[in-house]
């Protein structure tokens, strides 16, 4: 079984998760924008042990601290997708324009892609390459316990800019629509910034995606 805790870190409030298969204790940290402190935290009350850090995507809120945490505690980088590949090398350039303290380049030891998987103990998750808001994001999906991590894909009432070089607001609705709802309208999902929802909520009431389905 999988099991997880919302970690807002950075002035963003950007939703770092702690996921972990609840068998073996084996934990990843999904999107360490930064806070390391905040995030070692809840890694030291829940007792879980820390094996991998997952990126849906490279914008510096999400990966900021992935350099000092993979240092910190050895832990391999998995993913984003190869498209992202510009955020990650930007990282130093974006720390400035928002006024981060300085965050590092680093090479992930794997580069995820549509359809690969990911495992957490004895937890395997789907990988699903969402581009649109960032042209390498990636969404985590636990078909056992229903639930997603859709990074700044989607969100409760809203989905993701896609002003920034290399967004498209089309291929984010496709991705919205065609890899998301699909999924199923049970489905939770922990956005990257705010509360979490299901995709049924969204494909009712969300009004970016909404009433157009179907
Ligand atoms: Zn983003
Ligand atoms: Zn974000």
């Amino acid at each position: 079984m999988l099991n997880y805790r919302i970690i807002p870190v950075t002035p963003f409030a950007q939703n770092c998760s702690l996921i972990w298969c609840t068998e073996t204790l084996q934990a990843a940290v999904v999107d360490p924008g930064g806070d390391l402190d905040r995030i070692y935290a809840v890694v030291k009350e829940t007792g879980v042990t820390l094996k991998k850090i997952l990126l849906t995507h490279a914008h510096i809120d999400h990966a900021g601290a992935t350099a000092d945490l993979s240092d910190e505690h050895t832990l391999p980088i998995v993913g984003p997708h190869t498209g992202d590949d510009y955020w990650i090398k930007g990282l130093p350039e974006q720390g400035k324009m928002f006024g981060f303290k300085e965050a590092r380049i680093f090479t992930p030891d794997q580069w995820l892609t549509d359809g690969e998987s990911v495992q957490v103990g004895n937890v395997t998750l789907s990988v699903l390459h969402c581009p649109g808001h960032t042209p390498g994001h990636l969404v985590f999906f636990d078909p056992d316990s229903k639930l997603a991590i859709v990074g700044d894909v989607l969100f409760n009432g809203s989905i993701g800019r896609t002003d920034f070089p290399g967004g498209d607001h089309p291929t984010l609705i496709r991705s919205i629509k065609e890899k998301l709802f699909p999924l199923g309208d049970e489905v939770k999902f922990i956005p990257g910034h705010g509360p979490m929802s299901t995709f049924g909520e969204e494909k009712k009431s969300n009004p970016f995606v909404g009433g157009q389905w179907g």
